[in-house]
């Protein structure tokens, strides 16, 4: 536990059996195809590193920073690349790696972008889903866990930066919130 933490809602074996399942489901689902991991930094990163390793077919990754505008524990929408796929994906069978999908504006952005570069098929996978989030209407076509519409923090996921190398994941003390800092 961490003071910073209301609850705990997942501990580490939990995420990680939850992960294992994931890739042995994309392997089974990918085993013909050579598929694009791509990694959504930051909050992708520590579920990216444990996904590939359950990963049992040939397969690529690559990266993408992005970031969106708005308040801290809120996305407005406004999707700005700040570093892009070192390669083309013409052609290629993408799967986007997320963190969690909230309003799905993040997603339904890199979705469109994604696809506008002429993958073959581009596909979501979020380690959380928060449906009391939504703004539009998107779905993760693979997801862990559902999440209640609070903040969740850890495993990759931060809070003004912080928290992203907790192994298990909590909602946040909301007093951490309203001052700024703990
Ligand atoms: P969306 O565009 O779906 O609203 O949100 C996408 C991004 O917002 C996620 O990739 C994540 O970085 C951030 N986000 C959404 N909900 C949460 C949350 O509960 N906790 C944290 N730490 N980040 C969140």
């Amino acid at each position: 536990m961490h003071p910073d933490l209301e609850r705990i809602l997942f501990d580490e074996q939990t995420i990680l059996e939850k992960v294992g399942q994931l890739g042995a489901q994309l392997s089974a689902d990918y085993y013909d195809k050579n598929p694009l991991f791509i990694c959504i930094l930051k909050g992708a990163a520590l579920f990216m590193a444990d996904l590939v390793k359950r990963v049992t077919v040939p397969m690529e990754m690559d990266f993408m920073a992005i970031s969106s505008y708005g308040a801290s524990t809120q996305s407005s929408g406004a999707v700005r690349i700040l570093n892009d796929l070192g390669k083309p994906i013409e052609g290629r069978d993408v799967i986007i790696v997320e963190d969690i999908v909230d309003t799905g504006l993040t997603l339904a952005y890199l979705r469109d972008t994604l696809l506008r570069r002429q993958a073959a098929s581009v596909r979501i996978v979020a380690l959380f889903d928060k449906p009391g989030g939504r703004k539009v209407e998107i779905a993760p076509d693979y997801y862990g866990f559902t999440v209640p519409n609070e903040f969740i923090v850890g495993y990759g996921l931060d809070y003004a930066e912080r928290y992203r190398n907790l192994p298990f994941v909590g909602v946040l003390k909301s007093d951490i919130y309203a001052t700024g800092n703990s």
